[in-house]
């Protein structure tokens, strides 16, 4: 029998997302005094003298973010863009550039791809944002799509998940579960078609789900509002993988727990509607259905006037000590915890 050691295999799954960046980032060290946050945040800050820069980058796969048969390419390329801008809008800044690297199989035409960014040229312009640079591969299968954006604001006004206290009230700037609830739609045209393709796709009847989920929007009317204002957030995080996830992760950066009130939670009457038919709870597809790219912040009870003027602004909640937890009060008066993966079991 031979005397060699065995290198360990342990499998991604046991980890789980967060966990893999958490064991990443344990191994990084800052060096730089110019990096005032590194990982841990919907993106980084530097300060290179003048106002901090504030950068985050988000990869879209083919088959794990996306699906071709239903996501059109010019949709995609909005997107793509999108959920950077909320990222950098999520850290209370004014996103301004945009790289952009795509890896592209045969299989993609010179004209499919002007779709693609055809797409990202109108949420640059919508966002008075300029695609600066990037990089092009070819890949064996699929499509990626790799975006960075980068964006400034004054070092005062920069929001962390970090600083949520005991108190303070949770707010979301819209409604929720609503781009999920459109995926399920997709999905399920999807598997009609594939059954039967002279079959018409319905989508007509639900078309605010499927618009949540095809062409989602960065708040930044709500940053600069927070600006007109001068209300500056105790900690924000955008909702890109749902409710209950990004809660967590202000709880946990922020050493706090809160509760959430069931009643208070803005789900649009078509989410609710689509939600039964598909046999689901309507919290729990907003607790847990995601890209809905909302604002998830926190205000000191002294702010409370300036968010009742705000636009489509819905106070769901509040933080508490770190002892209570994350808590939902159902609508029945019932105290559930809630957790961060998987489904709420009632
Ligand atoms: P978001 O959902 O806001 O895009 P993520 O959950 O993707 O945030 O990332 C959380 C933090 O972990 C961010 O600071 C991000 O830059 C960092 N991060 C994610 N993946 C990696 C990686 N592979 N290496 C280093 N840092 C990473
Ligand atoms: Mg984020």
């Amino acid at each position: 029998m031979s005397e060699e050691k065995q290198t360990p295999r342990t499998d991604i799954s046991t980890l789980g997302e967060f966990g893999l960046i958490d064991r990443l980032a344990s191994g990084i060290t800052i060096r730089r005094k110019e990096t005032i946050k590194g990982i841990g945040d919907d993106a980084a800050v530097l300060d290179y003298g003048g106002e901090p820069v504030i950068v985050t980058t988000d990869l879209l796969v083919e088959g794990i973010h996306f699906d071709l048969m239903y996501y059109p390419l010019k949709h995609l390329g909005y997107k793509a863009i999108i959920v950077n801008l909320s990222d950098i809008c999520a850290m209370n800044a004014i996103p301004k550039h945009v790289t952009v690297s795509i890896a592209i199989s045969n299989r993609f035409s010179v004209e499919a791809i002007d779709e693609l960014y055809d797409g990202m040229k109108t949420a640059c312009e919508a966002y008075d944002v300029d695609l600066i640079g990037g990089d092009t591969s070819a890949s064996l299968k699929g499509l990626i799509i790799s975006v960075t954006a980068i964006g400034s604001i004054q070092k005062e006004k920069i929001t962390y998940r970090s600083g949520a206290k005991p108190g303070d009230i949770l707010c979301v700037t819209g409604d929720l579960g609503a781009a999920y609830l459109g995926l399920q739609i997709l999905e399920r045209e999807k598997q009609v078609y594939l059954a039967s393709p002279e079959t018409q796709p319905q989508l007509s009847e639900r078309k605010y789900l499927v618009g949540r989920q095809l062409k989602p929007e960065a708040r930044l009317e709500s940053v600069q509002y927070f600006q007109k204002v001068g209300l500056l957030p105790t900690a924000m995080i955008d909702i890109s993988d749902g409710l209950a996830s990004d809660l967590m992760h202000i709880c946990k950066a922020s050493g706090v727990g809160a509760f959430v009130e069931e009643a208070q939670v803005p789900i649009h009457d078509e989410a609710r509607m689509q939600a039964m038919e598909f046999r689901l709870d309507p919290i729990t597809c907003a607790l847990h259905g995601g890209e809905d790219y909302e604002l998830l912040f926190t205000v000191d009870p002294k702010d409370l006037d300036k968010v009742r003027f705000m636009d489509s602004v819905y106070i769901i909640g509040e933080i508490t000590p770190k002892e209570d937890g994350i808590q939902l009060h159902t609508s029945g008066g019932q105290i559930h915890p809630i957790t961060a993966q998987g489904w709420v079991h009632f």
